[in-house]
């Protein structure tokens, strides 16, 4: 493929939030280039590939090639057992994804709209003028190739080396860090209408396990643990123990591993031409690890506001900001409540636990949201409200 030597906006990473951020880019009318690492758009899927049904309905009209199981509600399982099920407001319905198929789909129709799209070109450096960012550096089937651009939008992971490049501090604080391992198991005789969560410390310290049905009887079996709590254990060790006490029929089709950001948005998330989106600005849900309701949020963000500015010729962090702020009044300001949440949810003892979905079973399945899971949560931890009313004031 004949590679231009400058586009309005360059894109590093094809997942979720490079895709949207080029979909929406492109749509707006700039050139748009993005560059992916792998050989192929959507491998290797480091996901539980679960999203609501409200996070993709706001884009996507729901596709069966890319859709494995529709879902209708959450059951949760307290370390002794008990659970309740979900089955209104935000978790009420929602799907399993075929996410190399999904992430395909969304690079597909930034292409559609005039989205250059090449892989196995690994970008492993900004170019600067006048110090400011004016493309990158990356390497192409063993070749050295660079490309200017007005924009660069680092979209490049939970890993992102792009905002450091920048100069922006990504550091991750170790308690805002999950580590997670995930089966794609066979046999996983489960309601596969439902998500399935199980929490207690000796389960998950810091986290909870999922099953994720995907339909004739497989299931993403997966676990996050928070990484300063795994008590000379990894992610990998409770899942075996998990899974060897709940699914000892079932036999493992896929394992991965990966690390999810449970952070508040980083400080600073547009310099010198530059845009970080999804896991690299930090968007994913705190309290649950989700990224990708966020994230198609903040891409078509971003994606709006970088060919606007192209648009207007105004590259300045003060028109990119409107971006930050957006993003802010959208997602990020909730963001930052789910923090507080996290750090309180996932601090209770095995007999808090116990207590809360003790109270929940009784409430109606239909009746019951993540609010009141929430609400019943602060009542147990009254100093919660204080530590809330500080973020809204
Ligand atoms: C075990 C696990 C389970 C999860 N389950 C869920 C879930 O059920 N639901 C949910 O909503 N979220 C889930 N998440 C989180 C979700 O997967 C992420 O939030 C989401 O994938 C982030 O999208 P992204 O586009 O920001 O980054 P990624 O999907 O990580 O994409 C980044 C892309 O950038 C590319 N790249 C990186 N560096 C370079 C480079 N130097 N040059 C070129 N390309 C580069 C990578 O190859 C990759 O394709 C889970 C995460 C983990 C680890």
């Amino acid at each position: 493929m004949k590679i231009r030597r400058f586009y309005d906006i360059v894109v590093v990473g094809s997942g979720p939030a490079g895709s949207m951020t080029a979909l929406f880019a492109a749509k707006n009318g700039a050139s748009v280039l993005i560059l992916e690492r792998d050989r192929e758009v959507g491998i290797p899927v480091r996901c539980a590939e679960g999203i609501s049904g409200r996070g993709l309905e706001k884009f996507f009209q729901p596709d069966e090639r890319w859709i494995a199981q529709k879902i209708d509600g959450a059951k949760l399982y307290a370390p002794n057992g008990q659970s309740c099920i979900m089955k209104a407001g935000a978790v009420g319905d929602g799907y399993v994804l075929e996410r190399r198929l999904f992430d395909s789909f969304i690079c597909e129709e930034a292409a559609k709209n005039g989205a250059d799209i090449i892989t196995k070109a690994n970008v492993h450096d900004l170019l600067w003028e006048n110090d400011k960012i004016s493309g990158v550096k990356f390497n192409y089937l063993g070749e050295a190739k660079q490309v200017k651009s007005h924009i660069v939008v680092g979209a490049d992971g939970p890993e992102s080396r792009i905002g450091k490049l920048a100069g922006i501090d990504t550091t991750l604080k170790i308690g805002d860090l999950e580590t997670g391992a995930q089966y794609l198991l066979t046999d996983v005789d489960v309601d596969r209408k439902l998500t399935h969560f199980y929490f207690g410390n000796d389960i998950a310290p810091g986290g909870y396990v999922w099953i994720f049905p995907k339909g004739r009887n497989m299931a993403n079996v997966g676990i996050g643990i928070r990484a300063d709590r795994g008590n000379g254990k990894n992610a990998r060790n409770y899942l075996d123990e998990f899974v060897t006490k709940n699914f000892p029929k079932s036999r493992p089709l896929a394992f991965i591993t990966g690390a999810v950001p449970t952070a508040k948005t980083l400080p600073e998330i547009t310099n010198n031409n530059l845009m970080l989106v999804g896991d690299a600005a930090r968007q994913v849900n705190p309290v649950t690890g989700g990224g990708l309701s966020n994230i198609l949020v903040a891409g078509s963000i971003a994606g709006t506001v970088a060919a606007e500015a192209v648009k207007k010729g105004d590259l300045s962090n003060k028109f990119l900001k409107k971006y930050h702020k957006q993003w802010m009044k959208e997602k990020g300001n909730h963001q930052k409540v789910h923090h507080k949440l996290k750090e309180v949810f996932f601090d209770f003892s095995d007999d808090e636990l116990n207590k809360i979905v003790g109270l929940l079973h009784d409430i109606p399945q239909e009746k019951l949201t993540l609010f009141q899971l929430f609400k019943t949560a602060v009542r147990n931890k009254p100093s919660l409200i204080k530590e809330l009313v500080k973020i809204y004031l």
